[in-house]
């Protein structure tokens, strides 16, 4: 009776499923894959080191089986009476993603006393944002890559100016600047380029095809298709003359993009095939879940149809403002994505974690987990330890500190805090704070996140690649839409592969919504939820091995001899899909809200970060301002 609860004591029946499911397929518990050499010169250091950590990673069963059960409400019944750790801090802050690390660095930045606590319930700091790294035999150093979304938000996209000035110091020192951001300026000097794999999924047959001119001709079409397509990227008409832009606007946001190639241009099955995928390099989501205005939005001159003749000019309140998938590549920052700017922030405020010297490459500069939470530290990143509760001290009018309660792994502990920011995903924070006024409760639980997988695989080489003239392909319908060579970005100190010779990552993404399981969007996450967790990593495994072969088997790719190490991040809570919630526009008490589920992207998430610490620092009891004086 007196045993410790352990997390896996909270499972729900989902993740029980997932198990279960994991059993029948010949792993009774966490897969441990046997990647030999791949684990190169880290040897027994990357058992304490989660970058390097491969098999299932992120959304684990372990990482979400107290937020599932909060959720389900079911945590309570087994969580026992909450014990006082003793321990105070100016700030608390929830989540260690993007936002979160900002809130906590906007704090420090502020007050280099602060003592600050960052509690997250995954075993790695960045939420999302996972880095994902990979010691290949021979290669000088790691190869370093993300598992969650690829770009770090860049100064001269629109953020506002506060967030733009903490970025560009962040990026400097890591010797990022403007111009830096091509990362697959390499691969187009080898004369690789995109491609698409119309795949035996939706066309019957396999065919790579490369984006080369007249590549519409070598689609597996009829040739009514072929024109088809070619009329709506070329010359589409204005289908709605007569709208100003605003209206056209708003007819384009009231629709998916499915829907306006469907109802509006009156598109073939074909043509509508072959445009399924096409929004899942930007928004990881088919192209029944994105609007056609967001479609718009990120089109660069021919990429998605359908737009040409509307005569749609660009505002700040597109949804995607100044980005473009065209075909002047991608927006890179950091080698890790955006974990980079995590890396940046976290050394800051614990210099001690990352050993040597500060001056050095953050890509590259190793990092000791175990001096994220010492108790010396001012500030404090707490990892596998899931906040539970936070409630203001008192009525939120007059409350002076806040105390938030997590699980560490066999009971709830609490800390008393100055200022709590909550920096988790939206729909959790009812289920924290039991006191939450109304209208932010309905607001933050009709917030959505889609779930979403993100595989990163250590490949022998990419000879095959360049054979084939690709680094990027999109497949119409197979498992992974989204394949891709990882971007080619030098920093001060990381070089990344030059030759095709040479070791190489790849990134495959999946959108996980059963788009299929009804109109309701709630209803088509959640069933893509269930198949997520539920799905064996060794069919993961599988699929990616499988759909490798098939697009590169053809230039001497073996599936079994090039994969050499595999990481697979499981985001079931992983993008946005509206509506997004407007972000409460003061504290409650001690209590503020940062998070990236009331806008889209990274900046959203450090847009929301700064104004959360701004509005709790502006007006701090003056008892709460120190730690130990009255928190
Ligand atoms: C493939 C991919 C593509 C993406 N593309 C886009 C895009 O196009 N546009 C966009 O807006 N976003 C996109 N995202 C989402 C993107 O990751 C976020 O916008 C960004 O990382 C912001 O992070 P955040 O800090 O707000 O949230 P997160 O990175 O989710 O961090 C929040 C953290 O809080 C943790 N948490 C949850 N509950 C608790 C609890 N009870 N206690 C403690 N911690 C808790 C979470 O586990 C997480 O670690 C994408 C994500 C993926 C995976």
């Amino acid at each position: 009776m007196d045993r410790p609860i352990s997390r896996r004591d909270f499972a729900d029946g989902v993740a029980l499923a997932g198990l279960a499911a994991w059993a029948a397929g010949g792993c009774a518990g966490p897969y441990e894959p046997d990647w030999g050499e791949a684990w190169g010169d880290l040897g027994e250091a990357a058992d304490a080191y989660p970058p390097a950590w491969q098999g299932l990673q992120g959304d684990t069963a372990d990482a979400m089986a107290v937020p599932d059960a909060l959720h389900g409400r079911r945590f309570w019944r087994h969580a026992g009476v909450p014990r006082p750790t003793g321990e105070r801090y100016d700030l608390v802050v929830v989540g260690a993603g993007v936002s979160g690390m900002t809130a906590a660095y906007r704090w420090w930045s502020q007050d280099p006393d602060a003592r600050i606590l960052v509690l997250d319930n995954h075993d790695d700091v960045g939420g999302r944002a996972r880095r994902n790294e990979f010691r290949p035999a021979g290669r000088a150093g790691p190869l370093v890559g993300y598992g969650g979304p690829p770009s770090a938000p860049s100064p001269p996209s629109p953020c506002d100016r506060e967030a733009a000035g903490l970025l560009a110091g962040l990026l400097a020192e890591a010797g990022v600047g403007p111009g830096a951001f091509d990362g697959r300026a390499r691969y187009r000097k080898l004369g690789m380029r995109d491609g698409v794999f119309c795949d035996r999924e939706s066309f019957g047959t396999d065919k790579l095809v490369v984006l080369r001119p007249d590549w519409i001709g070598e689609l597996p079409m009829t040739h009514e298709g072929q024109a088809e397509l070619a009329h709506l990227l070329r010359d589409a008409p204005d289908w709605f003359p007569g709208l100003s832009e605003a209206e056209k606007k708003g007819r384009l946001a009231g629709l998916g993009y499915a829907a306006f190639l469907r109802e509006v241009c009156r598109a073939g099955p074909e043509v509508i095939r072959f445009c399924h995928t096409m929004p899942v390099r930007e928004r990881a989501l088919t192209s029944e879940l994105i609007s056609a205005l967001d479609a718009w939005s990120m089109a660069g001159p021919h990429s998605f149809p359908g737009f040409g003749g509307l005569g749609l000019r660009r505002s700040a309140t597109d949804p995607s403002p100044g980005r473009s998938s065209g075909d002047v590549g991608d927006v890179w920052c950091l080698p890790d994505g955006d974990h980079g700017l995590i890396r940046l922030m976290v050394r800051r405020m614990i210099p001690e974690v990352a050993a040597g010297d500060p001056a050095e490459d953050v890509t590259l500069a190793p990092f000791d987990y175990e001096r994220l939470d010492r108790p010396g530290n001012r500030v404090r990143v707490r990892l596998s330890s899931p906040a539970v509760l936070v409630r203001n001290d008192g009525s939120a009018d007059a409350a002076a500190s806040a105390t938030v309660g997590y699980y560490d792994g066999e009971a709830v502990r609490t800390v008393r805090a100055g200022a709590v920011v909550l920096a988790c995903p939206h729909g959790v924070i009812p289920h924290l704070v039991p006191d939450l006024p109304p209208e932010w409760r309905d607001a933050l639980e009709r917030t959505v996140r889609a779930p979403v997988l993100c595989a990163t695989a250590q490949l022998r080489n990419w000879r095959s690649w360049h054979a084939a003239g690709v680094d990027r392909v999109r497949f119409t319908g197979a498992y992974w839409p989204d394949v891709r060579l990882a971007p080619s970005l030098d920093t001060a100190t990381y070089r990344a592969p030059a030759d095709p010779d040479e070791p190489i990552l790849a990134y495959l993404v999946r959108p996980a919504v059963r788009a299929d399981a009804g109109a309701d969007p709630r209803a088509a996450v959640a069933a893509g939820r269930r198949e997520l967790t539920a799905v064996p990593y060794r069919h993961l495994e599988f699929t990616v091995r499988e759909q490798l072969a098939r697009l590169l088997g053809a230039h001497g790719f073996d599936p079994a001899r090039d994969v050499q190490g595999l990481t697979i991040n499981r985001w079931t809570h992983g993008v946005p899909l509206g509506p997004t919630a407007e972000r409460p526009a003061k504290r409650f008490g001690r209590i503020a809200i940062a998070g990236s589920d009331s806008a889209p992207g990274a900046n959203a998430a450090i847009t929301t970060a700064i104004l959360a610490v701004d509005e709790l620092r502006a007006d701090r009891p003056d008892s709460a301002a120190r730690s130990g004086q009255g928190v």
